[in-house]
Formats: structure tokens, C-alpha cells, sequence
């Protein structure tokens, strides 16, 4: 990360739970270097008292804690508060990242994360949730050849503007409101289609290949919808991208 960017989120609060001593060693070290407060808690019942006591401005969530497991504690801490938390999740387990999105977490990050890693996801997420309100930044430019004006509905590509149908357009903004963050299949269902189209993912899939179609240089290789693997996609985060 290039030092002369200056942190946006300056002194934000993160609530690292985690039991393994070195990693959230290695969570703290690399957030206080970019300017972030950290504190801690090594099991569940403390990250619910930290979180009454501190007010931190996001949670990094372990699954594997010595008491209640991650998904109980993101049921008491939604219960309670919609403070942004990201679950660290182990390689391999999609289902315990789509249960995570599912029960009201923002984001994963997958162990063993780089450092880069784990704060653009911080950031990404801390950028939604204290992000001004859709509508009132009129134009996005994604980069030099995607440009979204999502006030007057228009999109162009290279200088060009294209047509969507409706239902591209609300996937397409959707996406982009999300920027840097993994939606599921289901998610992206429910708020596009409606919840009574939850069962039907081959939409998600088919208006994705739409949308590539239309704004990807090549659909094939998309840069700007990106896939996770039996979970979902996730817009690139152009705002980040941008920085570095
Ligand atoms: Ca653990």
C-alpha cells in the first residue's frame, strides 16, 4: 500500500474475536499500522461485552471460538447492533461463508489472508457502511472505459452509451453499490428479483452473462464482475483500485 494515501478511517474502532493468540497478533500489527484502533476478545461472551463496551466500528469474526461459535455470536451481535463484521473464515468451507452472509455479515476474509488483503476488505466494508446515499454521487467511473450514472439510468462503455433492461440495470447497480464485497446467489436474488425467487439461482448466473456481455472488454475474463465460486460475485472495488 502506497503510504502517501492517507487513511480515510483514521482512528476507526476494529473488535478483532479471535482465540488464537498469533493471528490476532498478526490482525492487530497490520491494522495499527494503517491507523487503525484495535481491541480484542478471545471468546464469544467477551465479544459481547467488548462490543457494549467499546462501540467499534466493525468486527473481524472468527468462526472457531473456544465457546459460542462465530454464527452464535453474529446472531447476538445483529440482535443487538448492525456494527459492519466480517467473518474469517478456513479455506475450503463455502458453506460456513454463505451461512455468515446469510445470518447478516458483510464480507469474509479467508485464512491465511495477506495483510493487503484483510485491510482492503476493512476498508471496503467501512466504505459501505459509511457511504453517502446511492443517488446523491452522480457519476461512478468505474475506470476509463466503464462509466454508471445511476441518477439519469445510464450507463456507457468506452464513450459509448449502451442500453440495459431493467432487470440488467438493477443487477448492474446492486453490484456496484456493493463494490468490493461478495454478494451471494441468494442475496443477489432476493433484492433484484424478490424473495420469491430465492430458488432460482440460474437467473443470477443468466443476467450476470448479460451484463458481462455489455460492459466487459472480454466477457470471458471479466474484470469488473468477478465470481466466487459456489457463493456468489463481487464488483470489483474500483474506489480502492483507484488509490493504489
Ligand atoms: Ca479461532
Amino acid at each position: 500500500m502506497d503510504m502517501s494515501v492517507e487513511n480515510q478511517f483514521l482512528n476507526r474502532r476494529i473488535l478483532i474475536v479471535e482465540d488464537e493468540r498469533r493471528m490476532a497478533r498478526f490482525i492487530r500489527l497490520n491494522l495499527e499500522h494503517d491507523g487503525f484502533q484495535v481491541v480484542e476478545a478471545i471468546t464469544g461472551q467477551q465479544a459481547i461485552q467488548q462490543l457494549r463496551d467499546t462501540f467499534p466500528d466493525l468486527i473481524l469474526l472468527d468462526v472457531m471460538l473456544p465457546d459460542l461459535d462465530g454464527f452464535n455470536v453474529l446472531q447476538t451481535v445483529r440482535e443487538i447492533s448492525d456494527v459492519p463484521v466480517i467473518m474469517l473464515t478456513a479455506k475450503g468451507e463455502e458453506e460456513d461463508r454463505v451461512r455468515g452472509l446469510e445470518l447478516g455479515a458483510d464480507d469474509y476474509v479467508t485464512k491465511p489472508f495477506s495483510p493487503r488483503e484483510l485491510v482492503s476488505r476493512v476498508r471496503a466494508v467501512l466504505r459501505r457502511a459509511e457511504a453517502i446515499k446511492p443517488g446523491s454521487r452522480t457519476l461512478i467511473e468505474v475506470d476509463e472505459h466503464l462509466k454508471i450514472d445511476f441518477d439519469r439510468r445510464r450507463v456507457w462503455v468506452d464513450g459509448e452509451l449502451i442500453s440495459l433492461r431493467p432487470t440488467e440495470y438493477r443487477l448492474l447497480y446492486h453490484l456496484v453499490q456493493n463494490a468490493g464485497l461478495v454478494l451471494t446467489h441468494d442475496q443477489i436474488l432476493i433484492k433484484v428479483w424478490g424473495y420469491e425467487y430465492r430458488d432460482e439461482p440460474h437467473y443470477v448466473r443468466l443476467y450476470v452473462n448479460y451484463l458481462r456481455k455489455k460492459i466487459e472488454k472480454d466477457p470471458a475474463n471479466p474484470k469488473y464482475i468477478l465470481t466466487e465460486r459456489s457463493i456468489g460475485y463481487r464488483f470489483i472495488d474500483y474506489q480502492r483500485e483507484r488509490l493504489t
